[in-house]
Order: C-alpha cells, then structure tokens, then sequence
C-alpha cells in the first residue's frame, strides 16, 4: 500500500496568531491541488495561533491541516500552563508532535513520558508525530541505532498494532536541527529503515509498513526531492523552513513529484 507522504511544518516559538494567519494564508496560494492531492501537508502552530489558524483553514476551506507541537499526558487536571489533548481536538488539531529533541532536551523529557504523551495524543482522537533522534557525540560513538531503536521502543511501547500503523514518526538526528546540516539522503533512508524494522518487532510487519516515518533537520527545497525519493522516507519535519512559505511550499512540490 502506497503511504501519502506528510510534510509538516513546526513553526516552534516563532509567530505570533496574526503572522500566522498570513503565513498560512500564503502557503495556501503557493500550493496547487496537485501538489495537495498527492501530499499531506501540515502546519504545527504555537498554540497561541491554533484557533485563528484553525479559523482560515475551516473558513477557506484549505487543503491544509492543523498540529500542535506538545500536550500534557493528563487529560486536565491541576497543571498550570499546561495544554491537555482533548483541547487540541477541540480546536481541529489531527496531529500532535510529541518528543520534539528540544522538549527532551531542554525539559527533560523522557521515552516514558513520550509514551504517554503519545497514548494521550490517540486517546483524544488525534495522531501523534514521535519524534526520535540522536546527538552528535552519539553519532560518532557509533550509538545511532541503539539510541534510535530504544527510543522508537520506549515511545511506541504497548501501543496496539492497529494505532501504531495510524501514526507518524519523525526521525530527526539532533545535528542536523536547525544547523543547516542536513543528514545525507542515505543515511536518512538507512536509519529510517532501521526504524521501520523496529516497529514491525514491537507492533508487527502490516502496521510497520503503514507505519509513515518522516525524517526531520535542516530540510530545504534544495534536498527536499532528494530525500523524497528514498523508499521509505515519507515526507519531512520541517523546523526553520516552514516559516517561510514559498520554501515550504517548494518543499511539499519536491516531495509531490516523487508520490505521484
Ligand atoms: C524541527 O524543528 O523539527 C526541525 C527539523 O528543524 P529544522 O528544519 O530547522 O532543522
């Protein structure tokens, strides 16, 4: 079974709801059906810009869909400054990123905790985009596959077979975000790989080949084709890119020419 290719923009803490609304505005123009037909495409607002996005795209009816970056595991309670799950499905949010490097970096965030950010994500209705990854130093200790495998293991754990082939994992080398160096096109593709055998293990080869792994850091719409066209890379996670319309939409045509 062919898998649409899913390209989604994470805007991070960049944009305030009024850029936003303009930013996706002018995505929208830049994109064609064609394009839209045969790629998925995704804007992952903060969430101060969720419902004025949310907003135009029900409004316009745009072929674009709506994300958030993060949730809280518990679906409410007494945590302040926290955003619950069944909010994000309130405000028409299909995806959630969960285990976004600078969540697990700079907050601490844990496999376990992914874990149940993911189940909470499903529980509301929406599919998580999991993202996993490694350093540099654990690059060059030769650690990619261990770390990569543990992660995917750890995050994806217990999950029933037929939620895993409904979600979406990102596989984002913590060097190449945000650094202008992007991973090459075969190393991407053999981690990726990596990836998808490790999900069949844990969940089974029907759901592992449903599965869409995306891969993330530094994407352009100078390498974005490229990447595309390895067979199991499913689209992209893009950071600093995708705040520039006219290069995201560059990059979705990219990937748009290799899944028709
Ligand atoms: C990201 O934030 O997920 C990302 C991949 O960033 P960038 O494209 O800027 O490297």
């Amino acid at each position: 079974m062919a898998r649409r290719p899913l390209i989604a923009g994470n805007w991070k803490m960049h944009k305030t709801h009024l850029e936003g609304v303009q930013l996706t505005q002018k995505l929208a123009w830049a994109l064609s059906s064609e394009d839209t037909d045969a790629v998925e495409v995704v804007v992952c607002p903060p969430f101060t810009a969720l419902r004025s996005v949310g907003t135009l795209i029900d409004g316009d009816k745009l072929p674009i869909g709506l994300g958030a970056q993060d949730c809280h595991p518990e679906p409410q309670g007494a945590f302040t400054g926290e955003i619950a799950a069944p909010m994000l499905a309130k405000l028409g949010c299909a995806y959630v990123i969960v285990g976004h490097s600078e969540r697990r970096q700079h907050f601490g965030e844990t496999d376990e905790l992914v874990n149940r950010k993911a189940r909470a994500v499903l529980g509301a209705g929406m599919r998580p985009i999991v993202c996993v990854g490694e350093t540099l130093e654990q690059r060059e200790a030769g650690q990619t596959a261990e770390v990569v495998q543990g992660q995917v293991r750890g995050s994806l754990a217990g999950l029933p077979a037929e939620q895993v082939a409904g979600l979406v994992v990102a596989y984002e080398p913590v060097w190449a975000i945000g650094t202008g160096r992007a991973a090459t096109a075969e190393d991407a593709q053999e981690t990726i790989a990596l990836v998808r055998g490790t999900v069949a293990e844990l969940a089974g080869r029907t759901a592992a080949d449903e599965l869409r792994i995306q891969y993330g850091g530094s994407v352009k719409a100078g390498n974005a084709e490229e990447l595309a066209a390895k067979p199991d890379i499913d689209g992209a996670l893009v950071g600093g890119a995708s705040l520039d319309a006219d290069e995201l939409a560059l990059i979705v045509k990219g990937s748009a020419r290799h899944a028709r």
